[in-house]
């Protein structure tokens, strides 16, 4: 049967490619090593599902309004308020199924054929799609190692043209881990003024940051900036709800109320039961965070160590989400046990096959010169796999 274009624009997650391919090996009893998890691997703590349980027992398994309950945009009017000083109310906010469900609904309603998104890389997997899918181009900026990832205002600037309609900032951004301070944010922030852009904060991991960082978001920065930004966030990340599928956007009302109705018209309210238990992560006791963060920026500086301490590799420490990048493009040219080494993706299948460790390749990211390890993974399993990764990058030999 014939498909629409559109269906033909994007292709499927590379991560999951990855992640099918070692869960194949361990069905025929390889034991692979896996550091691609896109997701914390703690558990949601109790008192979030408790909640949950209780919503079921309760009856409240109905429709909630599209753009979801009263008291859960409450939460997060409360959330934007007490954590980032940002005012907002119930109006200028829609939760939706997931952050990425509020980043596609925001490109829908904002972009369209013509328009130019721009999209530092390296970036996360889903917003070159999300553009593509509203028709517009992503127009992908590429940000230096040496600038800790960062886009530079001067990089931005080049970027524009007078089709640019908007700009996706991540930060801590996954794949990199590289965070933007108040500073590099105020400098974009000019150049998004001038030339009266839409800023897409995905604030995803604002709770996942390290070494007494402070997280900063655009709309933070003064009134005309938060005018065309948009935060989104959700519970995902911080409460390790990733299956719960909970996310909102809050912004400028007029186009919260597009999302909210093109909600309406596809997917309706994301599930009662987790808008129940999004609202008592909100609420509740923040205390499992806190120690979920000690754990990965324990884990983080053992693997930032470890690839450190391997020929050929270079690793920058990140500031906060649970990924290290590091840059292996001292291996390329090398080779070993029938591969040959050449880029990002025949390194992933050399570990692979030689270390039995998943990693992803650094071009799905948009940089080809590294790999992303994630870390939201046992200790021990982080120091085995990293010995055996040291051990294959120790036997390959020049080609
Ligand atoms: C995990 C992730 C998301 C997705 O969050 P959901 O709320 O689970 O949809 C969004 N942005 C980035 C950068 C992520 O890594």
């Amino acid at each position: 049967m014939k498909l629409a274009e559109r269906a033909d624009r994007i292709k499927p997650s590379p991560t999951l490619a990855i992640t099918a391919k070692a869960n194949a090996m361990r069905a025929e009893g390889i034991d692979v090593i896996s550091f691609g998890a896109g997701e914390p691997d703690f558990d949601t703590p109790d008192y979030i599902k408790e909640a949950a349980v209780a919503a079921i027992h309760e009856g409240f398994t109905k429709y909630t309004p599209a753009s979801g309950t009263d008291e859960l945009k409450q939460a997060v009017v409360e959330k934007l308020l007490n954590d980032n000083g940002l005012s907002y109310e119930k109006a200028d906010i829609c939760v939706s199924c997931g952050a990425k469900h509020s980043l596609y609904n925001l490109a829908q309603v904002l972009f369209e054929k013509g328009d130019e998104v721009i999209v530092p890389a390296p970036y996360w997997v889903s917003y070159p799609a999300i553009v593509l899918l509203a028709d517009a181009v992503p127009v992908i900026v590429d940000t230096k190692e040496e600038n800790g990832f960062k886009m530079t205002p001067a990089e931005l600037e080049e970027a524009v043209t007078d089709r640019t309609r908007g700009v996706i900032i991540n930060s801590p951004s996954n794949p990199t881990g590289a965070a933007y301070t108040r500073d590099d944010l105020r400098e974009i922030g000019e150049i998004v003024k001038k030339h009266k852009l839409a800023v897409i904060s995905d604030d995803i991991y604002e709770k996942i940051i390290y070494d007494g960082v402070s997280f900063v978001t655009m709309a933070q920065l003064d009134d005309e900036l938060k005018a065309c930004s948009f935060v989104v966030n959700g519970v995902s990340k911080a409460y390790s709800m990733t299956g719960w599928r909970i996310g909102y956007a809050a912004g400028p009302r007029q186009v919260i109320a597009a999302v909210s109705k093109l909600q309406s018209q596809n997917t309706s309210n994301p599930a009662s039961i987790s808008q129940k238990a999004a609202l008592a992560a909100l609420q509740g006791d923040q205390a499992p965070t806190e120690i979920m963060v000690k754990e990965f920026h324990k884990r983080r500086d053992v693997i930032v160590d470890a690839l450190n301490g391997m020929p050929g590799v270079k690793c920058r420490k990140p500031e906060g989400a649970f990924y290290v990048f590091p840059n292996v493009s001292g291996l390329y040219g090398m080779a070993g046990e029938d591969h040959r080494v050449s880029d990002s993706a025949s390194l992933t299948s050399y570990l692979l096959d030689v270390a039995r460790v998943a990693v992803i390749p650094g071009a799905d990211f948009g940089n080809d010169n590294h790999i992303r390890l994630s870390y939201a993974t046992s200790m021990e399993n982080i120091e085995q796999g990293l010995k055996r990764i040291k051990e294959a990058i120790g036997a390959l030999r020049p080609a």
